[in-house]
């Protein structure tokens, strides 16, 4: 039909159509936008309430492949957001739980395996596009400082595209970026401050991950509640003495007679290398029965788990892998982490 043809009655119609579905498409942006708005600024209101410390896994995997995202855990505490490493998907997984992404005060990276910093660079960037307008320090042992002027440099095409874009009041140059603070934790074992702001204190202290070194796990502690949280480490006597009387120690775990079946597996499939790799990575992880252990003697409130290796689904799984071995030699409360899991913890 040509549009001479068209009858200026139906011309009426078609205009009226359309007119209706732009103002319906108006309304239903303004809504979505408005939602949206409200459920950032209520999630925001609720994990920066200093009533209680909030802990959220902002993912639980390591570099095998899961559907987790890499290794990451956030405390809000005392309205400060503390994020300890930030492996691959962290940075997305913030903003799709609506966590406080540009109210960041730093991070606090374990060690350099990538599982534990690849998105530091996106969570450096994301924080500053979506409105930081404070410094963020990256807090670390030996080596923080050359990762972070990595990522930073990486960015440096990004930062200024955004600024010159944005403009200077929208993305003010002075707050792009992070800065690296290295700290050096004694090699007894003892902890050091290395954080401390408005009655919240972060202590580094060494684990064992060898060959891997440093690395290192934290412990903050805010009006009598503590949390342990130990980035990688097979069995250590450091995280023991560092994790006494916790209220919450977060670690990694690997159920290693599990992974060795993989390693005999990989065998037996004429696959060397990843037997080896599987064979290797039992050297530095902590076994289901060491962290039972160890949480027992160490008297630990509540064990949670992170980092899982095998990544496992379902309860008969996990039971039979995290649950019932832990279970057999720790009498505390045991929370087998997923991503997204939250956490509180009333103050007094
Ligand atoms: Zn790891
Ligand atoms: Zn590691």
């Amino acid at each position: 039909m040509k549009l001479s043809q068209i009858h200026p009655l139906q011309y009426s119609i078609l205009f009226s159509l359309l007119f209706t579905l732009s103002c319906s498409w108006d309304r239903f942006v303004l809504s979505r936008v408005n939602e949206s708005t409200t459920v950032k600024a209520e999630a925001a209101k609720e994990l920066l309430n200093k009533d209680k410390i909030t802990i959220v896994l902002t993912g639980t995997g390591s570099p095998l492949p899961s559907e987790s995202i890499q290794n990451s855990t956030a405390i809000f505490v005392n309205g400060q957001f503390l994020l300890f490493d930030s492996g691959d998907g962290v940075a997305m997984a913030m903003e799709k739980l609506n966590l406080p992404v540009a109210e960041i005060n730093a991070v606090f990276i374990t060690h350099f395996h990538s599982d534990h910093f690849a998105d530091l660079g996106e969570v450096i960037d994301r924080s500053w596009l979506l409105g930081r307008q404070k410094p963020l320090t990256v807090y670390g042992p030996k080596g923080t400082t050359d990762l972070v002027n990595g990522f930073l440099k990486s960015y440096q095409s990004e930062y200024y595209y955004r600024t010159k874009h944005h403009g200077e009041v929208v993305m003010p140059s002075q707050w792009k970026g992070a800065k690296p603070n290295e700290f050096y934790p004694k090699s007894d074992g003892s902890s050091k401050i290395i954080y401390e702001k408005d009655g919240v204190v972060v202590r580094g202290f060494f684990v064992n991950h060898e060959p891997v070194e440093p690395a290192v796990g934290y412990r903050v502690e805010f009006k009598g509640k503590s949390i342990v949280i130990s980035g990688d480490t097979a069995d250590s006597k450091f995280l023991k003495k560092q994790s006494f009387g916790v209220d919450y120690l977060i670690s990694e775990v690997m159920n290693k007679s599990m992974i060795a079946k993989v390693e005999k597996a990989y065998e037996s499939i004429a696959n060397p290398r990843l037997g080896k790799i599987m064979k290797d990575i039992q050297l530095y992880h902590i076994d289901v029965t060491e962290l039972g252990n160890l949480a027992e003697s160490a008297k630990v409130k509540t064990l949670v788990l992170t980092h899982m290796i095998p990544f496992v689904k379902g309860y008969v799984q996990t039971k039979a892998i995290y649950k019932d071995p832990i279970q057999k030699v720790f009498h505390g409360d045991l929370i087998i982490g997923h991503d997204g899991k939250r956490i509180e913890i009333p103050l007094p």
